[in-house]
């Protein structure tokens, strides 16, 4: 069956357990939202998914189209169609945007595959100019002194480039103004089809008025605590979280 499946996910970073139990679903063509106060496991759980070795899974499952997630490395992972784009991009001295985009995607499709480069230069100055982005950001060296929104622009340029069966955006809006905020969401709805599943981690409903979620997930404590439509993102604005917290029994 074609989804995404995380079941009983633990995880602990320096024997800290952070994720207690995570479970969800998403079909294929879906995007759910997971909302959340900070410090809850927002960002472990994308960078978990991911198989970032800080990480350590303790129990559960995690299955993409029936396939083993965790058994898979970082780079497998990548070629089975899993994306982040990162709360905190990396900044990479000495490798330029060009250079990295071009072997993310020959990562991607794989060996004896690889993309020609006349047609890597056309894709990337094509998508860079839908994102509004300055051609002179290919040449840049990944990340360095890119400001917040800019380096927000060039994840979502990646995805846009590597067309992943899964996408994760943690945070996307973060440091975005309302234009850039506008153009990151044109990117992503222009990729949204019935064979493609969207996770976005988001502190605000602000994002959720510009991609319009199936699903929306509230994370404490290191679980998904509740779930519904978009009516729990505004109910979320509105209210803040302490009135989980109340039904919970959470006191912090
Ligand atoms: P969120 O994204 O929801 O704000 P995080 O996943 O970033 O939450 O953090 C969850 C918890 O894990 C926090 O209590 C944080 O302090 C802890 N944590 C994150 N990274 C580390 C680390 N490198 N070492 C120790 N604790 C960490
Ligand atoms: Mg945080
Ligand atoms: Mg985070």
């Amino acid at each position: 069956s074609l989804k995404f499946v995380i079941d009983g996910l633990k995880a602990e970073i320096e024997g800290k357990e952070i994720l207690k139990g995570f479970n969800l679903e998403i079909n294929n063509g879906e995007i759910h939202a997971i909302m959340g106060p900070n410090g809850t496991g927002k960002s472990t759980l994308a960078s978990t998914l991911m198989g970032h070795p800080k990480y350590e899974v303790t129990a559960g499952s995690v299955t993409l189209d029936g396939e083993d997630v965790l058994d898979m490395a970082v780079d497998e992972r990548a070629r089975a169609g899993l994306f982040l784009a990162m709360q905190y991009p990396s900044e990479i001295a000495g490798v330029t945007n060009s250079d990295f985009l071009r072997s993310a995607i020959n990562a991607r499709r794989g060996e004896g595959n690889e993309i020609s480069l006349i047609k890597f230069i056309r894709q990337m100055e094509g998508k860079m100019k839908e994102l509004e982005m300055n051609p002179e950001f290919a040449h840049r060296y990944l990340n360095e002194g890119f400001s917040g929104g800019e380096k927000k622009r060039n994840e979502i340029l990646q995805m846009l480039l590597l067309e992943p069966r899964l996408v994760i955006l943690d945070e996307i809006d973060s440091g975005l103004d309302i234009d850039a905020l506008r153009i990151v969401a044109e990117g992503v709805n222009a990729m949204r089809n019935e064979d493609r599943s969207f996770l976005i981690i988001t502190h605000y409903q602000r994002l959720l008025n510009y991609i319009k979620p199936d699903f929306v997930h509230v994370m404490m404590q290191g679980r998904i605590v509740r779930s519904g439509g978009p009516e729990l993102a505004e109910r979320l604005e509105n209210e803040g979280y302490d009135w989980i917290k109340e039904e919970l029994g959470i006191v912090d």
